[in-house]
C-alpha cells in the first residue's frame, strides 16, 4: 500500500477508541491521533520511493513477492542490518515513534518459537503462523505487538493474583477457538494497526500455564477497546497547526487495550499453555525490539540538527564549548548506532530459518538507549537556553496587543525571523519534554523492557568463565594448584 491506501484501509476498521474520556468516531481524523497515523503512513510512503526501496522493502520468503520490510521475516544478517538502518531512517524523517516495529518484531519472534514448539510437541503452530504471515504480507498490514500485561501485584505470579484478569488469559475453550480476557498496556501505535498480535509478558511456570498464550486478532475484533494514554502537551494538537506543537507533522500514541471476552479462532492461536516456551518467546521478542531502538538514533539526528540550528540562530555556534557539546551529542548518537548495527551484523540463523540478532549486543544496545538520549537531551537544553520553558505561545505572536513585543524580544541573530527561532525551540521542547519525549526519553527507558531487564540478560549472556580463564592464564595462575588450595576448582 502507499500512504493514501493505508489511510483508507484504516478508515474501514470499526475500532472502539476513547480519547480524553470520549469515544472517537474516526481515529484517522482525530486531531490528537492523526499525527501518529501520519508517522506510520511514512513507513508506506518511503517503501514506494526508489531511493529507499532497498532499505524499506524485502523479498518474502513465503511468496517471493516484494513486500514492505515491516512484514518481513529476516532471512540473513543483511536483512537485520537493513532493519536497523530502516529504524534510523524513519526516526530521522519523523522525529518521533513510527510505531510499526512492534508487529514486525512479534512476527519474527513467533516465526522462531512456533517452529520450536512444533518440533517438541508435534503441534502445527508453524504452518498456522506461515498462513497468518501470508495474510499480513499480502495485505501489507500494520500489526501491533502486545506484550505488557497490567501485572497487578508484582510480587505475585499470574495464578496468585486477586484479580485473575491482571494477566491476559483464556476464559473459555470452544471447539472453534478460545475466548480471552484481560488487557495489554503501553501499546504503541495500537489504533493505527490492522492486527493485534498478543504474546505473554514474562516466563510462565506450570501453575501459570493458562496465561501462556499467543494469538492474533483483527484490531477491530468484537470486545476490543482502546483507551489512549495522555502525553505531555497532547492538547496542543487541539490548538490547530500552530508552531507550539513543535513537530508540526508527526507524533506517536500509546494505548491501553482491553480484551473483554474476545473470540480467537484456533487458526490464529500460536501458543496455548506451552509455558516452557514463554521465556524464549519473550527474550526473542525483547531482543528484536531492543534492536528496533535504532529509531532513537534517528530522533537523535533530528535533535542534534535542531540544536545546531538554535546555536546558529543565537549566534553561539562558534563558541568552542558549544561546538564541543554538539560533538559530544554526535559521539553519543553514533555510539548508539554502533550497537544496533553490531547486534544485527552478529546475528545468526535459527532452526526455522529466521535470523535472530545477537542477544547480548541487542541488550547492550538497549541499555545504552536508556541513558544516552537523556544526555543528548540535556546538552540540547543546555545549548537552547531557558527560553525553552518561558517562550510565549504562538497565539501571543498573533495578538494585536502583544504580538509586536513578543516578535521584537524573541529575535536573536539579525536576519533570522523570530518565528523560525521559536519553531526550532518548540521542536527541541517537543523532543526533550513534550509529546515526542514520550518516545525519545521515557520510552527509551522503559520500552522493550526497563533497564534492569537488560542488565539481567547481560549478566546471563556474558561468558564470565572464559574471561576469568584468560585472565588467570595471562598472570600465570595454575588452575590445578588453585583448585587444591581452595578446594573449589580443578
Ligand atoms: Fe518502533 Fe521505536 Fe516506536 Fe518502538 S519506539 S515502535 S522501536 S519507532
Ligand atoms: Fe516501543
Amino acid at each position: 500500500m502507499d500512504a493514501k491506501e493505508y489511510e483508507q484501509s484504516l478508515k474501514k476498521l470499526k475500532l472502539n477508541v476513547y480519547v480524553l474520556g470520549k469515544k472517537v468516531d474516526s481515529p484517522v481524523d482525530d486531531p490528537i491521533l492523526r499525527p501518529s497515523m501520519l508517522a506510520v503512513a511514512l513507513t508506506y510512503e518511503l517503501a514506494t520511493m526508489p531511493e529507499y526501496r532497498d532499505v524499506m522493502t524485502a523479498t518474502s520468503h513465503v511468496s517471493g513477492k516484494t513486500i514492505n520490510r515491516f512484514t518481513h521475516i529476516h532471512q540473513s544478517t543483511d536483512d537485520l542490518v537493513k532493519k536497523s538502518k530502516m529504524g534510523r531512517l524513519l526516526g530521522s524523517l519523523s522525529g518521533c515513534c513510527f510505531q510499526r516495529c512492534v508487529g514486525m518484531d512479534a512476527l519474527n519472534a513467533l516465526s522462531i518459537t512456533t517452529h520450536v514448539i512444533d518440533q517438541k510437541h508435534g503441534t502445527a503452530y508453524y504452518p498456522r503462523f506461515l498462513k497468518y504471515l501470508a495474510h499480513v504480507q499480502d495485505g501489507d498490514m500494520t500489526c501491533d505487538g502486545a506484550m505488557t500485561d497490567p501485572k497487578g501485584d508484582r510480587s505475585l505470579p499470574p495464578s496468585k493474583q486477586a484479580d485473575p484478569d491482571q494477566y491476559l488469559h483464556a476464559v473459555e475453550e470452544r471447539k472453534d477457538g478460545i475466548v480471552v480476557r484481560g488487557a495489554k498496556v503501553h501499546q504503541t501505535g495500537a489504533v493505527n494497526s490492522h492486527e493485534v498480535i498478543v504474546m505473554p509478558t514474562a516466563t510462565m511456570r506450570e501453575a501459570d500455564k493458562e496465561y501462556a498464550i499467543s494469538f492474533a486478532v483483527p484490531s477491530d475484533a468484537r470486545g476490543i477497546t482502546y483507551i489512549i494514554g495522555r502525553q505531555s502537551c497532547d492538547t496542543r494538537k487541539l490548538e490547530g497547526m500552530t508552531f507550539d506543537r513543535g513537530n508540526v507533522c508527526y507524533g506517536g500514541h500509546e494505548a491501553m487495550i482491553i480484551f473483554d471476552d474476545v473470540f480467537v479462532p484456533w487458526d490464529r492461536v500460536f501458543m496455548y499453555k506451552e509455558h516452557e516456551f514463554t521465556t524464549q518467546l519473550v527474550e526473542h521478542f525483547a531482543a528484536y525490539h531492543r534492536q528496533s531502538y535504532a529509531c532513537k538514533v534517528g530522533v537523535g539526528d533530528v535533535l542534534i540538527g535542531a540544536t545546531q540550528v538554535i546555536a546558529e540562530y543565537n549566534g553561539v555556534d562558534k563558541a568552542s564549548h558549544v561546538k564541543d557539546k554538539i560533538i559530544e551529542m554526535n559521539h553519543l548518537n553514533e555510539t548508539l548506532y554502533c550497537g544496533c548495527i553490531a547486534c544485527a551484523a552478529e546475528g545468526h540463523r535459527e532452526q526455522s530459518g529466521t535470523y535472530l540478532v545477537d542477544l547480548l549486543l541487542a541488550n547492550v544496545h538497549k541499555q545504552n538507549i536508556t541513558r544516552f538520549p537523556y544526555e543528548i537531551a540535556r546538552l540540547a537544553q543546555d545549548i537552547a537556553g531557558g527560553i525553552l520553558v518561558t517562550l510565549p505561545s504562538a497565539k501571543d505572536f498573533e495578538s494585536p496587543d502583544v504580538g509586536k513585543w513578543v516578535e521584537k524580544y524573541t529575535r536573536a541573530k539579525d536576519g533570522i525571523p523570530a518565528e523560525n527561532r521559536c519553531r526550532v525551540l518548540r521542536l527541541i521542547e517537543n523532543i526533550t519534554m513534550g509529546a515526542a519525549a514520550v518516545g525519545y526519553l521515557t520510552e527509551s527507558m522503559h520500552g522493550a523492557g526497563s533497564p534492569q531487564a537488560q542488565r539481567i540478560m547481560i549478566n546471563r549472556l556474558v561468558n564470565m568463565r572464559e574471561k576469568q580463564a584468560i585472565a588467570k592464564k595471562l598472570c600465570g595462575i595454575q588452575p590445578a594448584a588453585e583448585g587444591k588450595s581452595k578446594g573449589t576448582e580443578g
